[in-house]
């Protein structure tokens, strides 16, 4: 396409899609782009011959007490950002066209979904690969693109994409940081003064354990006890969870060995920040 073009409804968006060349490289967002965003919309400009990016806040995979109605949304400044990049396509659904009255088909990855965000935050993913699932159908992309950021939403994508056989391939890219080392999140802009600076516990954290793996150590609990040592000397910090666990399956390990996710949930006063490190 020679421009991008913006579609909301489904027909709109779909008369668009037939027009485009393959391979079609989908990233779905919710949004408040950041260069975390901007790298995995580089990332499929790279390799496909047409990009979608989606933006939709999607209600079903927040929480009753979750920042839903405070998350932040500016489309304005979001297209300013992605249309340097070549996109061919944005598509912003509305509600009703993802969730249309009486709606009641789910899409539900089950044991992955269980631990560690899934614990906390219950009903999230089942949002997620629901909300997913359908970009996929109606986008019907060769490649999609996710944030390493999100390592559990990544994985049970991946476990989506195979059971239910979708033809796409799933492509991960690595997690975007500030100059000092925060991941870059739509949520940092809740975190102010101290809280900033406190935020950044969960980086030093992670690279304490890598120091430890790195040095030799492959008792996963001892990487664990690690995390919580330099968290709990953080005393804005509340620990939700921290994880050491095989990267695909996420059941925590005993021994470090393969590709393993070092992975954790962090209070800064009241908001929730999640981070990880890859160890392979
Ligand atoms: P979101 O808008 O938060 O739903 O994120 C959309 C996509 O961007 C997801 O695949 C995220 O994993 C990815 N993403 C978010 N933050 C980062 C980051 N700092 N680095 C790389 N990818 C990210």
């Amino acid at each position: 396409m020679e421009q991008m073009i913006l579609a909301s409804g489904l027909d709109e968006f779909r008369t668009v899609r037939l027009l485009l060349d393959p391979p079609v490289g989908l990233v779905p967002t919710m949004g408040y782009l950041h260069e975390g965003h901007l790298s995995l919309i580089r990332a499929a400009k790279a390799k496909c011959k047409s990009v979608v990016v989606s933006i939709f806040v999607n209600p079903t995979q927040f929480g009753p007490n979750e920042d839903l109605a405070k998350y932040p949304r500016d489309l304005q400044h979001d297209l300013k950002l992605i249309e340097p990049l070549g996109v061919d396509l944005v598509w912003t659904p509305t509600v009703d066209v993802m969730y249309p009255n009486g709606f009641q088909t789910w899409v539900e990855v089950d044991t992955l979904t269980k631990r560690l965000e899934g614990e906390m935050r219950p009903g999230h993913f089942k949002g997620v690969t629901t909300v997913v699932a359908k970009l996929f159908n109606a986008v019907q992309p060769q490649k999609a693109y996710f944030g390493q950021k999100d390592a559990q939403q990544a994985a049970v994508i991946r476990r989506m994409t195979q059971d239910l056989n979708f033809p796409i391939e799933i492509v991960v890219c690595p997690t975007v940081r500030e100059k000092d080392g925060l991941a870059m999140s739509s949520r940092n802009r809740y975190l102010e003064g101290e809280d900033r600076k406190a935020a950044l516990v969960l980086f030093r954290a992670l690279s304490a354990a890598k120091e430890v793996y790195e040095a030799g150590e492959r008792n996963a609990e001892e990487l664990r006890r690690k995390m919580k040592e330099v968290i709990s000397a953080e005393p804005r910090a509340q620990m939700q969870y921290i994880s050491c666990a095989d990267y695909d399956t996420l059941e925590e390990l005993e021994t470090v060995k393969g590709k393993t996710l070092l992975s954790m949930a962090v209070l800064i006063g009241k908001t929730r920040l999640i981070d990880n490190f890859v160890l392979s």
